[in-house]
Formats: C-alpha cells, sequence, structure tokens
C-alpha cells in the first residue's frame, strides 16, 4: 500500500495525519501548507532515508523540484529503476518528540503493539514497550511507562505533554487491528508528539496470514483440576526405589479416598493394591499414572470407563525421547473425552488444602499460600527443598512436563478459583499460546512471579530439547508480562521468596563495610529503599554502640562485634516502625559468635513485624550457623546478589 493510500484509510480511524498531496514524478502539485517533507512514494525503496528519499524542510516551488532531482539522483545511484508507477509525496512538515508504534504478529503473543522512542534511531536504543491489541488503559499506560521516553509525559524538563495522547492512539491502533485482521505489521516511525497530540507522518503497513488463528482456542468446559475426591495412584509400588513408592508414600496422607493400583496385586502401607482400574468400584476423579510409557494409552482407556477427570503422567519417554505420535494420542482422548492431563514427564502435584502431595521431590513440604508450576521437574524439585529450609509453603505445586494438554492459562484460571492460593510463581520454559497466557493472568486476582528461560539463543536451543516448547522473543515476553503486572524474575530462587518480600523500607546491619556498601547498591538497583534515621533513632543507637560505629544505614557495628551488640543493636532497630526488612551481614572474624548472631535473628523475626534475614558470608566457618537456621526453617542468604534478587 502507497503512504498516501494508508494515511486516507488512517483518517477514518481517527489517528491524526498531516496534509499531504501525493503527485506524479514529473509533477508540481499546487501546496498551500509550506513547510514540507518531500518523499518517494515507491514499493521499490523501503526505509527511504538510507537511500536518500527524503528532503525536509521543503519552502518553495523551487527547493520542491531541487528536492525531485536531487531524490532521483539519489536512488538511481543506489540502482534503483524508477517508471510510472512510482511517485512522490510531500508531507506537512511538523517539529516535535519523535515516537514510534508498531504493529506486530508475534508466533506466541500474535497481533501486539509496539511503541516507544522513535525516529531514525528505532533499533539504536530500543526504548520500546509491548501492549496487547486487548490492553484496557491501565494495563497501556503501564506498559508505556516501562520506556525510559514515558519520562516526557511526566514531566521531565517541564515537558508538558499527557500519556494520554500516547494512550489514544493505541486505542486507534488497536481497533484499526481489530477491524483490519489482514495487516500483519503496521510501522509508523515516526509519530511527532506535539502539543496537539501525535500525528502519523510515515507509514508502512504489510498484509498476509494473521497468527492468532495457528496459537488455536482453548477448550471449553473442561472439569476443574483441583476437585478431585477419589485418587488412583497407578504402578504403586512396594520397591522403595521406585518413582511409584515414593509417590504412594508422600500421598498416604490425602484426605479424599486413595486406591493403590498395581497388576501384582497385594498391599501397601496397609492399602489394597487394586490389580487394575477396572476393579475398583464407582468413578475416579484422578488419576496418577506411574507405569512404563507402553502401558499408559490403554491405562488411559480404562480410566475413561470410569469417568476420568484428570489424568496426571508421571512417565517419561514421550514427545522429548522423539515419541510424538503417543503423547498426540494422549492430547486426542483427553480432547474427545474431556479430561484434563498434566504431564507426560513430570514430577507430579500437590494440593495442600487435600493434604495430597503426589509429587516425589525429596525432603518434606509445608503448606501455604504459595502455588508454583514449573515446566522443569528438577527446577520444582530444588525450589522444593530450598522452599523447606527457607520455611516457605505452597497451596499448590504443578509440575508441568512436556505440558501435552493443560497448559499455563488453563491452570492460572484454575487456580484463580482455589481460594488456599494467594501466590503464583511460574518457571516457563516455552509458552505456546501466549495471548490466552496474559488473558489468564489479566483476569486472575492472584499476583504473578516469572521465571523465563530462553533469555538467548542458546538457552532457547536448550529449552527446546528439554521439553520441546517454543521460546519466543524475551524483550516482548518480559514487557507483555510486566503490563498486566506480573514480576519477571531474573533469579530463579526469587520464585519462592518475592511473594513474601512485599518490602518498602530496608535497614542492613554489618560488622564490615565493605560487603554493606555492596549490599547497598544491589539494593538500590533493585528499586528498593534504604530507612534514613531520624536523630532520636541515631540517638539510640549511639547509646549502646561503640563511638565509632557508622552512625548511619547501613549501621556498621564494627569488626569486633560479638553477640551482645548485634542484639543491643537489633533491639534498637526493632522498634523502628517504619524499617520492614533487616539484613544482617555477618562475616567471619576471628572474634565472631555467628551461631549465636544467627539465634537473635530467628528471635527478632519471631517478635517483631520486620523479616531479619542473616547473610553468612564465608565458608566453613558459617557451616555451624548455617545448619542451625536450616534446621529452624529459617531463610538465610549465603550471597549479597542472592538476598537482594526478589526485592
Ligand atoms: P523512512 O522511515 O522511510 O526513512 P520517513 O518518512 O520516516 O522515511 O522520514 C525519515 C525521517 O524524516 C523521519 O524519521 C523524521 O525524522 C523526518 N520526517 C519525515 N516526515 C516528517 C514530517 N512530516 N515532519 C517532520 N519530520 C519528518
Ligand atoms: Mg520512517
Amino acid at each position: 500500500m502507497r503512504e498516501s493510500e494508508i494515511y486516507d484509510l488512517l483518517e477514518s480511524y481517527d489517528f491524526k495525519t498531516t496534509r499531504y498531496v501525493s503527485f506524479k514524478m514529473d509533477e508540481i502539485p499546487p501546496i498551500d501548507f509550506f513547510p514540507v517533507v518531500v518523499k518517494l512514494e515507491s514499493d521499490k525503496v523501503v526505509h527511504k532515508s538510507d537511500f536518500g528519499a527524503v528532503k525536509l524542510n521543503i519552502n518553495s516551488y523551487e527547493q520542491l523540484e531541487q528536492a525531485k532531482s536531487d531524490i532521483i539522483a539519489n536512488v538511481t545511484a543506489r540502482g534503483v529503476v524508477l517508471d510510472d508507477e512510482d511517485r512522490f509525496i510531500a508531507v506537512q512538515m511538523l517539529s516535535g518528540i519523535e515516537l514510534y508504534v508498531g504493529l506486530v504478529d508475534d508466533a506466541i503473543f500474535a497481533k501486539t503493539i509496539v511503541f516507544g522512542k522513535g525516529g531514525i534511531e528505532l533499533e539504536l536504543y530500543k526504548d520500546v514497550c509491548y501492549i496487547d491489541i486487548n490492553a484496557q488503559d491501565e494495563e497501556i499506560v503501564r506498559a508505556i511507562n516501562l520506556t525510559t521516553i514515558s519520562k516526557i509525559f511526566h514531566g521531565f524538563r517541564g515537558f508538558e505533554y499527557s500519556i494520554e495522547m500516547a494512550v489514544e492512539l493505541i486505542h486507534c491502533i488497536q481497533k484499526f487491528s481489530r477491524d483490519n485482521p489482514q495487516i500483519v505489521e503496521l510501522d509508523f516511525n515516526p509519530v511527532i508528539l506535539t502539543k496537539s497530540g501525535l500525528t502519523v507522518v510515515d507509514a508502512r503497513i504489510k498484509k498476509g496470514e494473521a497468527a492468532l488463528e495457528k496459537l488455536g482456542s482453548l477448550r471449553k468446559n473442561r472439569p476443574h483440576f483441583f476437585t478431585n475426591e477419589r485418587l488412583a495412584l497407578i504402578g504403586a509400588s512396594s520397591d522403595s526405589t521406585k518413582v511409584g513408592y515414593a509417590i504412594a508414600h508422600n500421598a498416604l496422607a490425602f484426605t479424599g479416598e486413595l486406591f493403590l493400583v498395581n497388576a501384582k496385586g497385594g498391599e501397601l502401607f496397609g492399602h489394597r493394591l487394586y490389580k487394575s482400574v477396572s476393579e475398583i468400584v464407582g468413578d475416579i476423579d484422578t488419576a496418577v499414572i506411574m507405569i512404563p510409557s507402553h502401558f499408559v494409552i490403554e491405562t488411559i482407556r480404562e480410566l475413561i470407563l470410569k469417568n476420568i477427570k484428570n489424568i496426571v503422567i508421571i512417565t517419561a519417554g514421550f514427545k522429548e525421547s522423539g515419541d510424538y505420535e503417543s503423547e498426540n494420542a494422549i492430547a486426542n482422548l483427553a480432547q474427545t473425552h474431556n479430561f484434563n492431563v498434566i504431564g507426560p514427564n513430570c514430577l507430579g502435584y500437590l494440593e495442600s488444602s487435600k493434604k495430597l502431595n503426589a509429587t516425589f521431590g525429596t525432603g518434606g513440604l509445608r503448606s501455604g499460600e504459595l502455588a508454583l508450576l514449573s515446566q522443569s521437574g528438577a527446577v520444582l524439585s530444588a525450589l522444593m527443598d530450598k522452599a523447606y529450609d527457607a520455611g516457605i509453603g505452597f497451596s499448590h505445586l504443578v509440575s508441568c512436563g512436556n505440558m501435552v494438554d493443560l497448559d499455563f492459562a488453563e491452570m492460572i484460571d484454575m487456580l484463580n478459583r482455589e481460594e488456599s492460593c494467594k501466590y503464583i510463581s511460574i518457571y516457563a520454559e516455552g509458552i505456546k499460546n501466549g495471548k490466552e497466557f496474559l488473558r489468564a493472568i489479566r483476569e486472575s486476582s492472584k499476583k504473578f512471579y516469572i521465571f523465563k528461560t530462553g533469555k538467548s539463543a542458546q538457552s532457547k536451543k536448550a529449552a527446546f530439547s528439554h521439553t520441546g516448547n517454543l521460546s519466543g522473543n524475551y524483550a516482548m515476553f518480559k514487557g507483555l508480562m510486566e503490563s498486566v503486572g506480573a514480576k519477571i524474575e531474573d533469579d530463579i530462587e526469587a520464585l519462592l521468596f518475592n511473594p513474601f518480600n512485599e518490602v518498602k523500607n530496608i535497614l542492613v546491619v554489618t560488622n564490615a563495610g565493605g560487603p554493606a556498601s555492596i549490599l547497598v547498591d544491589y539494593i538500590v538497583d533493585q528499586g528498593a529503599t534504604l530507612h534514613t534515621f531520624t536523630p532520636e533513632e541515631l540517638e539510640a543507637l549511639n547509646a549502646v554502640l561503640p563511638a565509632n560505629w557508622s552512625k548511619n544505614n547501613p549501621v556498621d557495628i564494627i569488626g569486633d562485634a560479638m553477640a551482645d551488640r548485634y542484639e543491643k543493636t537489633l533491639e534498637v532497630v526493632g522498634k523502628i516502625q517504619e524499617v520492614d526488612l533487616v539484613y544482617v551481614i555477618i562475616t567471619p572474624q576471628c572474634m565472631t559468635d555467628t551461631l549465636n548472631i544467627v539465634k537473635l535473628c530467628e528471635l527478632c523475626e519471631r517478635e517483631g513485624k520486620q523479616k531479619v534475614y542473616p547473610i553468612l558470608l564465608g565458608g566453613h566457618e558459617m557451616e555451624e550457623a548455617q545448619r542451625y537456621l536450616r534446621s529452624k526453617q529459617i531463610p538465610f542468604f549465603k550471597t549479597l546478589q542472592s538476598a537482594t534478587s526478589f526485592l
């Protein structure tokens, strides 16, 4: 489409465009809106400036003549052969701030708007945000505010532009895109921001087949995954080295009815071992399958006769080992008979409110308010272990495995109905239907924390070979997630710690200056704030500390500090209402009594409203204290960076 044709179309969608005239190569049109910009209007030249095909500040007919012949000479010199199809366009010249708005049709997120700093340096700065085509105002504003250029909407250097102007432009693009689904790429660069709004002065549009169709839609009327009262564990085993043993053992506390199935029959943990699913009387809500892969499909067929609602396939050896056929067969059965499948190739799931632990992760588990969904079983088991040490509990755990059926969006929709879950952390390797994923988060009342692999091309490949899923463009993923209010984590452990640390004001107590100043840098980098002492607070600390203490936050209580000095300091600090997190840095110096110091931290944490996190820097000197903290399930950190990753 020609630039002038696009302008005609845009006007009917309330976009602001300038005055323009399109004319033939040998023509000089009447113009009453000098100064103008003269450009070549030709399919043969995409980026006009690169070809010398844009002439700015044209004030007269003579200059127009000159501009035309210069442009012809420039493009001819670059090998372009012009013909009768090619034209010129003269556009009114505007002065203002150059912004950019575009539309892409992403393979994961489908139609997505890109907005940000425009002009010829667009790709250099990449100061853009991503906005879903269905985003409402709050989401649009949140996205725009993620860009650096958005400061011009908030009074930077006296600029007085309203962010509403940008939001209006996004609305126009949204409507335009909805009405014209055949448009798969759109590029308005620049749109010029002046007091009267945003005006499009360059426009390119590409038509094609939309990606949304390929994403497919979610299955309607699925059974709710978390209503299960009758549970069958298929492949429950008395061999303690088998997964079937571990899961049967972990699931014993289930408050519903538990049926253990093993072809050999017999008994396990005081439960009868049914020889087959068909021996169980009545329907089964949920089945956990832990038998060799070649028996899985026939077992599923038996379960269908039991009106099965949910199947968790622990068994591996499907897509990840090249068996796409069986995996597709499972997906088709799930679709036809309307049951949910989690896995295959997964670690199981946990539902705390029913005391149902159908996972084979090691170590203990506590119940809590966090639901954790993980596409990697190994990451999940590592986080489960870490969470236990740190006293963090879960409402739900889902090891997604190959994700043959239920996808993240559907799991989020289901968790949304679960009162016991307040926070949802997700470890994702590939998102299939980004549109639905965004929608589910947008509609959910829970808080989201997401870690996504595939930031670089290399790790993208690793993710592919691991679960066979595709990863999209990371910047787009991050931007879209942040626009719906999810927090994107750079550290896997932050998936555990972040939900419980809505920290505003931080205080640091330390026995060494160096680590404290590094910690302060990390805290500030994360956008958190350090508490500023009032004169009264300083006085209270002066009364208990040696004269040479730092008189500032971080509170450096000097290298010779023993437990008693930490104690007095923490007593004063504990009374400061505004402080909600205290880091206690302990470095090994010959007189440091680490074990007693961490015991104090435990006391403070229990009594006060503040969180107290010890950071134990060092090696073997710290081991005894670390063991103590683990045994008491008190969170602590071994590096300054990990201590701040969740802020
Ligand atoms: P292209 O992107 O194909 O190189 P543009 O039409 O965007 O061509 O023009 C190149 C640059 O010229 C723009 O990035 C902008 O800086 C400037 N420009 C183009 N049209 C106008 C206009 N109407 N008013 C002010 N500046 C303009
Ligand atoms: Mg341009």
